[in-house]
């Protein structure tokens, strides 16, 4: 029934008007509109809102018919399925929505008013984890949305957080850093004053326009108003240069957590043969949307592991060439121009790139990209969500329709949320990892060659040389702190694309990965509160 709503759509309800007053907000639980399954450009929060109904639809009724658990009193089938509902009801909107309004002095001496936003979709774990956005676009709705898919992205790769999103509505270019730096400050004091930051209730980090530059500002604010005195203080936020507490691989995790995504389906000949694609990276030709934080670091790890970047596509215009564009060049070209139009690697083209002919597709801009306006068009086998929220819901389903593999969000850029976790975990324990292990583990590597070298004499009555291999050799001193990041983030990825698969098949979703990722979150989101006896 909930299925054929959500298809052939429904009134929606009147959205609730932006808040724009310096105060806190808790909004009521709003019911998803269907309409948003056909829209050509759907509000973006009611977007996310479809996905996890998506996914209800299909758990709500086996969590009710779930077994009470060993040594507890069987719940009248009816309550329970009250308790159920009303949890997963619980899971859907927005807990706290703050809204700010402040002046900043321009250079000029101007004063311009500024719009902000911090959204906390869910407690159920706590501190709340989420970006902060700075472009001209940031509005109520997009920080909602977002902090929405927080929550089911940290629950996707087991990290113990709420979700959380925030945005400064200004485009960060048109600003000096003395009034990126005002703004910054000031915004994390309302934040402060309002319990929207804090190493144990929400924790910021960068997302789009945004990088260590603000963080190490906010830090900073931080530390030096509500902080002050609390040892834990620099866990308030992650994403920070390493000389303020930030971690080694932070800068390209989410570029490498895509790489490490993409990897684990491509090694999947299940999935590969559906969509037409020989298992593996090697020879795979992509085209990249967005060459910012994620898209430069995604198109470095694919690149660097077989595959060929063929087309980029920005803001100001797109490039492309066949036999591939090397990366590193054009991030250098980019720095030096602050444009990639004009790479001596590549041709400019006014190509759709988005609908040419590659392997995969890698949004890594902004959010409704790919829409039923283009996705009839797109020739990509594989749609690899680097970006928040890039597919919309009618989009989705042409996708589908197309045996086109949707990589979605929630899982393939869970790679920057899992390595703030590190960050996080890192600044509560005030040690750096590999910090207390590192000479030791080194001594006993030598220690062990040494004891084999030594049973070989014994047993052979001369010296018989032992050479370490060079797998080893590399290995041999021990794990520094970036090593201890990329194979918890492996570890991270490969885990959760497991499940995501199991799931998918469990529940027969063919290569709806998103509904199984989903799905994955919903459950765990349900065990936290049923946990929490938060049940019959
Ligand atoms: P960024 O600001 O570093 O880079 C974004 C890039 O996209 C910029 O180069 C910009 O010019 C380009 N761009 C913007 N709109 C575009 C358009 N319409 N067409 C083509 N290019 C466009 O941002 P980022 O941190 O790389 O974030 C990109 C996406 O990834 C966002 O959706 C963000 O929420 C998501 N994300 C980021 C992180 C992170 O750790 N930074 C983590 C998870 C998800």
């Amino acid at each position: 029934m909930l299925r054929k709503l959500l298809e052939n759509g429904c009134r929606a309800p009147a959205l609730p008007t932006a808040v724009r007053s310096n105060v806190l907000r808790i909004f009521p639980t709003r019911n998803v509109t269907s309409d948003v399954a056909q829209q050509e450009d759907p509000n973006f929060h009611e977007m996310t809102e479809f996905f996890i109904e998506n996914a209800r639809y299909y758990v709500e009724e086996r969590l009710a018919n779930r077994a009470d658990g060993p040594g507890k009193r069987p719940t009248p089938p009816e309550q329970k399925r009250q308790a159920v509902k009303g949890i997963l009801d619980i899971v859907k909107p927005c807990n706290a929505v703050l809204a700010v309004n402040f002046p900043v002095r321009k250079d000029n001496g101007a004063i311009e008013v500024i719009h902000a936003y911090r959204a906390q979709h869910s407690h159920h774990r706590v501190p709340c984890k989420g970006g902060i956005r700075y472009s001209a676009d940031v509005n109520i709705d997009e920080v909602q949305a977002l902090a929405t898919l927080m929550t089911f992205k940290c629950a996707v790769v087991d990290v113990p957080f709420g979700g959380a999103k925030g945005g400064i509505a200004i485009n960060p270019h048109h600003y000096s850093d003395g009034e990126l730096e005002r703004i910054t400050r000031r915004f994390t004091v309302e934040l402060a004053k309002k319990g929207f930051i804090g190493p144990g209730l929400d924790v910021p980090a960068p997302d789009m326009g945004t990088g260590e530059k603000e963080m190490s500002w906010m830090v900073d604010t931080y530390d030096m108003t509500l902080g002050h005195g609390n040892i834990n203080a620099y866990a308030c936020v992650t994403g920070k240069p390493i000389s303020r507490g930030g971690i080694h691989g932070r800068i390209s995790a989410t570029g490498r957590g895509v790489y490490h995504g993409i990897e684990n389906f491509l090694r999947s000949e299940s999935y590969c043969k559906i969509i037409g694609l020989s298992p593996g990276l090697k020879d795979k030709t992509f085209i990249v949307q967005g060459f910012g934080n994620v898209g430069l670091h995604s198109c470095r790890y694919l690149n660097r592991f077989g595959a060929k970047c063929i087309g980029v596509i920005e803001r100001d215009g797109s490039i492309f060439n066949q036999n591939g564009i090397d990366p590193k060049n054009l991030e250098d070209y980019k720095l030096q121009h602050g444009t990639i139009l004009g790479f001596p690697g590549a041709q400019m083209t006014t190509e759709d790139l988005l609908e040419a002919e590659c392997d995969i597709l890698l949004p890594a801009a902004g959010e409704k990209q790919i829409t039923s306006k283009n996705a009839h068009n797109i020739k990509a086998k594989i749609i690899a969500e680097g970006a928040n929220g890039p597919t919309t819901p009618a989009a989705d389903k042409i996708l589908k329709n197309k045996n086109i593999l949707v990589i979605p969000d929630l899982y393939l850029n869970a790679g920057g949320v899992t390595v703030s976790y590190f960050e996080w975990l890192k600044n509560l324990n005030h040690v750096s990892y590999g910090r207390l292990t590192w000479k030791y583990e080194k001594e006993s590597n030598s220690h062990l060659l040494g004891s084999v070298a030594e049973s070989l004499k014994q047993g052979f009555g001369k010296d018989i040389p032992v050479q370490p291999t060079e797998a080893f050799k590399e290995r041999i001193a021990g794990a520094s702190e970036k090593d201890i990041v990329h194979s918890g983030l492996e570890y991270t990825m490969e885990r959760s694309a497991r499940r995501i698969m199991s799931v998918a098949k469990e529940y027969d979703l063919g290569l709806d990965l998103r509904t199984a990722a989903y799905i994955v979150s919903v459950e765990k989101i349900y065990g936290t509160y049923v946990a929490a006896g938060l049940t019959f």
